[in-house]
């Protein structure tokens, strides 16, 4: 029986996304601010990838200075609103809290972050000043995460910037793909609405930087070029049957859904193969759009999946069941899938091997691929001498851009960062290394 009805109306699709950490109100806020030690040496700061002085922030709604906790967190994260909502604190910042060891809940620290930011997100608060004018011009391609970050900061160092993006709305994965209980597709936009204000960067929208010829004009009109493109679509399985009706990437899903909410198709019994973080949010939003079941099947382990605990767990609570330790073999159907065909795996010396005779097919009329994102490498390898990641010993990484500290591609006038760079991680990973890159090219344009 399903835990979710399905929605079929705004309203029904927003009860059943409920936000998974809502916004705290002030009182609340004061409260859990109160409980902060402010640790000398905070290890909370260390665990964040873009290192937001976190206990001064912390202190900073304490004592009813929410500017300048706001201020704090958007001078080492551009994306500070969005990571306060979707960051995986369990892992990161609150997983590193003092109060771990004494058994005690830690400080909400990414609540308290969506808090500080919301406020002067929507009083549209001036709080950052440009640099003087350089005179130089800096091209982005994508307004994604990694693209926005590079944009403010080169902003803040004097550089004029334009963003080039594929899609009609910026942000990427921020409103394309993270599950909305984590963040409302107004959430992200407002944000960088908010951050175009402040730093008033141009965003091209409908505009995929698609070829050589793109390049060759971004390069004539342009003194450095970002590239902050992301991931490709969803990885194709290699199975019989991939290409039949009903058989959806688990991110395009996702897509469809974060667009078209309640009006999005979904089947009665969903499959979902894999076991990353991206196949357990299409779990959990199947469940939410009120499949009546849906089962994650994964060819190793429930400890080998890579998604994070908590977010199977929820995945979990939300009313999916797990298969494990099956590969699937064939996706069943006449033209619409009826079923997908597996064999039970047994490991051996840390490999995974079938178990002849032990095929069975799990019914479903509906099939999300969580196998992961391909990269963009046709593309890519239009750029002249940009070094492409082709010999990784992990094959999932392969095709990702090498560059330096500097963020620098082989082609000196390109820089990258983002999941582009790093393979696929987080959205404060991109933030981190986008800031990083803007002062690599910074460094560059100065020479
Ligand atoms: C389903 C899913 C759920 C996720 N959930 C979370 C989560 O809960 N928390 C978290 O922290 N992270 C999450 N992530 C990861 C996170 O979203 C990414 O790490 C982050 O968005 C990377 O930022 P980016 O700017 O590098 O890439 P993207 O967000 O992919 O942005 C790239 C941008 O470039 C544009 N673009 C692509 N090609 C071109 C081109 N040729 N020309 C112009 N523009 C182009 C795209 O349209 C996009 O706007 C999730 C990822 C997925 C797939
Ligand atoms: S570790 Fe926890 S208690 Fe210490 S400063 Fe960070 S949030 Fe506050």
């Amino acid at each position: 029986m399903a835990e979710f009805k399905k929605p079929t109306t705004e309203a029904e699709f927003a009860a059943n996304f409920h936000p998974k950490k809502p916004l705290m109100t002030d009182t609340e806020a004061y409260y859990e601010s109160s409980r902060c030690l402010y640790c000398y040496d905070a290890p909370c700061i260390t665990a964040c990838p873009t290192g937001i002085d976190i206990p001064l922030f912390i202190r900073q709604i304490n004592s009813d200075n929410k500017d300048g906790a706001a201020k704090t967190i958007f001078d080492s994260n551009w994306m500070g609103h969005a990571c306060g909502n979707v960051c995986p604190t369990e892992e990161l910042c609150e997983g590193a809290c003092v109060y771990i060891h004494s058994d005690v809940k830690p400080i909400e620290i990414g609540r308290l972050q969506a808090h500080a930011t919301e406020l002067v997100i929507r009083t549209k608060k001036k709080l950052f000043r440009m640099g003087q004018s350089t005179g130089k011009k800096v091209a982005v391609i994508g307004a994604g995460p990694a693209g926005i970050s590079a944009a403010c900061e080169l902003r803040m160092l004097g550089h004029a910037v334009e963003i080039f993006e594929a899609k009609a709305k910026p942000s990427g994965l921020c409103v394309y793909g993270v599950a909305p209980y984590k963040l409302t597709n107004q959430q992200a936009l407002d944000e960088v609405s908010y951050l175009r204000d402040q730093f008033e960067f141009n965003i091209h929208y409908n505009k995929p930087i698609e070829g050589r010829a793109d390049f060759d004009r971004l390069e004539r009109g342009y003194d450095a070029i970002f590239i902050g493109i992301g991931l490709g679509g969803t990885s194709t399985l290699g199975v019989p049957g991939e290409d039949k009706q009903g058989v959806i990437g688990a991110l395009e899903y996702v897509e469809d859904l974060r667009m078209m909410h309640h009006k999005t198709p979904i089947g009665t019994k969903v499959i979902v193969l894999g076991g990353g973080n991206t196949a357990m949010d299409a779990a959990s939003e199947s469940c939410r759009m009120g499949a009546e079941s849906v089962l994650i099947a994964y060819r190793r382990g429930p400890d080998e999946m890579g998604a994070y605990s908590f977010e199977f767990d929820l995945a979990k609570k939300s009313g999916a069941k797990a298969l494990f330790n099956v590969t699937p073999l064939e996706i069943m159907g006449n033209g619409s899938v009826t079923g997908v065909k597996f064999i039970r795996n047994k490991a051996a010396y840390g490999k995974i091997e079938a178990i002849a005779g032990s095929e069975f097919v799990e019914p479903c009329d509906m099939v999300l691929l969580g196998t992961g994102q391909g990269k963009q490498v046709e593309l890519l390898e239009q750029v002249k001498g940009l070094e492409l990641d082709h010999k990784g010993r992990i094959l999932d990484n392969r095709g990702r851009i090498v560059v330096n500290e500097h963020y620098q591609t082989n082609n000196p006038k390109y820089f990258a960062a983002g999941d582009a760079v790093n393979g696929g991680v987080e959205v404060v990973n991109a933030a981190a290394e986008a800031k990083k890159a803007a002062h690599g090219i910074d460094a560059y344009l100065k020479k």
